[in-house]
């Protein structure tokens, strides 16, 4: 799951890219209005999070470009203050969530979470494919209960593929979403880590659909 932060404060923005990273997320930081609407523009994120007070374009027009430019991403918007008028001019904008500062991190974090799992249609925050299991929380794999132990970008990759279970996913879709902008992406390397990730959980656990990419198959839930 790849986040975008666009936030100018000079130590909060890096902490809170630093601490999603720590969760498991590829994350861009943008550190002013017209960067942030950019990369929110050109690039594909599963969330962002934007502060509204912003140097050259402030977070409410760069939110209202997005959703004229129809990009769906679910926004979490940051007001400065516990200000209703600023709440309500972000949701009227197409925010999907708000937090005053200051706020925790552990809060922020969890409405991310939500709004992830809610805009890819998940209504647990535990998700499931088969035998295997991954708690968005804890960030723990499990398979037939037994831990398992995943890399960084192994559980990445699993991550995205479970929250999108059921759908036949492209290899370019998840280079753009595992990957933040200063990766060096290369579309071989996903290859190396689903061939990894079945080693660990088996090897029906991912499914090769040629041509199109990789689908988690669930056989007591087959989309069809
Ligand atoms: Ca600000």
């Amino acid at each position: 799951m790849r986040i975008l932060i666009v936030e100018d404060e000079p130590t909060l923005g890096p902490q809170l890219k630093s601490t999603l990273e720590s969760a498991g997320y590829a994350v861009d930081l943008a550190t002013d209005g017209e960067d942030g609407h950019f990369l929110g523009s050109t690039e594909n994120y599963d969330a962002a999070i934007l502060d509204l007070g912003l140097p050259i374009v402030d977070g409410l027009t760069v939110l209202d470009r997005w959703r004229k430019e129809d990009r769906k991403f679910p926004v979490l918007v940051l007001t400065a203050r516990d200000s209703w008028s600023d709440k309500v001019a972000g949701l009227d904008a197409g925010a999907d969530d708000y937090l005053a500062k200051p706020f925790q991190t552990e809060e922020l974090i969890a409405r991310l979470r939500a709004l992830i799992r809610r805009s890819s249609g998940n209504a647990s925050s535990e998700l499931e494919a088969g035998d295997v299991r991954l708690d968005t929380r804890s960030g723990k794999v499990t398979l037939a209960g037994e831990s398992v132990k995943l890399t960084a970008q192994e559980y990445k990759l699993l991550s995205y593929l479970m929250h999108h279970k059921g759908k036949v996913v492209s290899r370019t879709e998840l280079i753009e979403h595992i990957y933040d902008q200063d990766f060096d992406r290369d579309s071989n390397t996903i290859e190396v880590f689903v061939t990894r990730i079945r080693k660990k959980l088996g090897a029906e656990t991912i499914t090769t659909i040629r041509g199109l990419g990789y689908s988690l198959e669930d056989p007591e839930n087959i989309d069809n």
